[in-house]
């Protein structure tokens, strides 16, 4: 069986390549040189956005094929940036721009918890979505902490281990937000797939 992962993420397919590897499944990605289009992100959700890659990407590859997207959500800004985590500072936005941005409008806040949030989608090429929901809790703190990651994880401070996600070599596979969402994928991938 073979299985699509539409991401352009290195690290991702790393990642995901990691989960998926069993038996009789075969994962293949634009680095075995399989082009996709670009999917537009103009989903409000993160649910709406994985399954419109997936499905997109599923539909052109005629492949099973697995999307994600993922972002960070703050209480006190009314769970902003959420979808638009990418590109919160605008259009060139980095991650330094974005944390930026991010830190500014928390000044003077007290309030500072936050989660990641990441929806993983399985698209069938004939139409049918499986989707999986992860999220992982912690608060913004303002100097960024660690060099592992991206994104936000130098100011992702989660108390339980007294250190950023940043600090965290082995946040990504183990305790994430999207280990957790795949992890939930992999335990109905045999019904799913059936
Ligand atoms: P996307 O799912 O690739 O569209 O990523 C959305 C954005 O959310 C990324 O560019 C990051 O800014 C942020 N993000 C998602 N997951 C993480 C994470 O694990 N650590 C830090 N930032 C993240």
């Amino acid at each position: 069986m073979k299985i699509f992962l539409a991401t352009g993420n290195k690290n991702k397919i790393e990642e995901i390549k990691k989960i998926f590897s069993m038996e009789n499944i075969e994962i293949l990605s634009i680095k075995d040189g399989i082009e996709i289009p670009e999917v537009v992100e103009d989903g409000t959700t993160f649910e709406e956005n994985s399954k419109k890659k997936a499905l997109e990407i599923a539909k052109f590859t005629n492949m099973v094929t697995i999307a994600d997207d993922s972002g960070i959500c703050v209480d006190a800004l009314g769970g902003a940036p959420g979808v638009y985590s990418a590109r919160y500072s605008g259009e060139n936005a980095t991650d330094e721009k974005n944390n930026k941005k991010l830190i500014e409008n928390l000044k003077g806040i007290e309030d500072r918890r936050a989660k990641f949030v990441c929806v993983i989608t399985l698209a069938k090429p004939t139409g049918e979505t499986y989707s999986y929901y992860g999220e992982v809790c912690g608060e913004i703190i303002d100097e960024p902490r660690g060099e592992y990651g991206f994104g936000y994880d130098p100011h992702f401070y989660m108390k339980e281990y007294g250190k950023t996600t940043a600090e965290m070599k082995d946040f990504k596979n183990q305790i994430s937000h999207r280990a957790k969402a795949l992890a939930e994928l992999k335990k109905n991938l045999d019904e799913i797939l059936k």
